[in-house]
């Protein structure tokens, strides 16, 4: 049976062809999708590609400082973006290891996150980047937190007829800092485990916070909610300067069951 090819040009007609088939699927870089239909593993009717929605393309930095990354955004524009510094370098330290150039240069970050597989990159760096996921469908606009779009082995919070539309980084503060590490047996093959870290320093060099994942060791990225506060003291400081409704004032690295009494920021 033949496979239809939509090609709409903006993000509204994508999201109506999506809910007039549901089993249409969005083709992004087709480095996973194109795989697994040749494997039989889906048989789309119909694939709705996203390669000419230039809203969904870029990296923009917003005025307060947030970071706005297209879902169609590619891995080498991501690799090899200049705006990704302080905190954010966590996303594209994770965009550097992916695969190979060849893969890097046609897979999407919108692709990986929905794709949800818990061996990709992102996943953990996106959790200690404490990432937004922007999202639409036929009802309108959500936000969803990186730390709650992964929810089992390749099952995310998308729903069924919703459009990934961009990863909304947060500010990173002045002193913020972020690294992404990953171990595989063989050269650019997904992580046999990762991990994702930033961190805040502050004006003595002692840490104020470190938010960490572990990915590619469960079915999601594993987060410690827990921050190293110095003292509460730097606690008191930090909720003064960010607005923080809560900080963890011990280490308690786990998972999202996470015993901590109060919450950070990214929470
Ligand atoms: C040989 C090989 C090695 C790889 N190694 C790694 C690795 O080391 N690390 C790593 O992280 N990844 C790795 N990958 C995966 C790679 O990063 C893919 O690019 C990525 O998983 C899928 O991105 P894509 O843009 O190609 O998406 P596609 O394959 O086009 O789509 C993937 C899925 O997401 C859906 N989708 C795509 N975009 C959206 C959207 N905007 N909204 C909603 N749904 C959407 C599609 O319908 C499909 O179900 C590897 C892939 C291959 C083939």
């Amino acid at each position: 049976m033949g496979v239809s090819l939509h090609k709409p040009e903006t993000i509204e007609e994508a999201v109506r062809l999506k809910s007039e088939d549901s089993e249409a699927l969005f083709l992004a870089g087709g480095q996973t999708l194109i795989a697994m239909m040749n494997a039989e593993l889906v048989e789309p009717p119909a694939l709705i590609s996203l390669d000419r929605i230039s809203d969904l393309k870029g990296i923009d930095r917003q005025p307060d400082g947030a970071i706005r990354i297209g879902a169609m955004t590619s891995h080498a524009d991501i690799a090899s973006s200049d705006q990704l510094i302080d905190a954010h370098a966590v996303i594209g330290g994770a965009a550097r290891v992916i695969a190979h150039p060849a893969i890097r240069t046609l897979g999407t970050i919108g692709g990986a996150v929905s794709h949800g597989d818990p061996n990709a990159d992102y996943p953990a760096a996106l959790v200690a980047a404490d990432a937004r996921f922007e999202v639409v469908g036929p009802g309108g606009r959500r936000e969803i937190a990186a730390a709650d779009f992964f929810l089992d082995y390749m099952t995310t919070e998308l729903q069924e007829n919703e459009l990934l539309k961009a990863v909304i980084l947060p500010p990173a503060p002045d002193r913020s800092a972020g690294h992404y590490e990953k171990f595989s047996r063989v050269d650019g093959d997904f992580a046999t485990a990762s991990v994702a870290v930033t961190l805040l320093l502050d004006g003595a060099s002692k840490i104020d916070w470190i938010r960490i994942a572990v990915g590619a060791s469960g079915p999601t990225p594993a987060r410690s909610r827990s921050t190293a506060c110095r003292s509460p003291a730097v606690a008191r400081t930090w909720r003064r300067r960010s607005g923080a409704s809560a900080w963890c004032s011990r280490t308690t690295p786990s998972s999202r069951t996470s015993a901590c009494a109060t919450t950070s920021p990214s929470a």
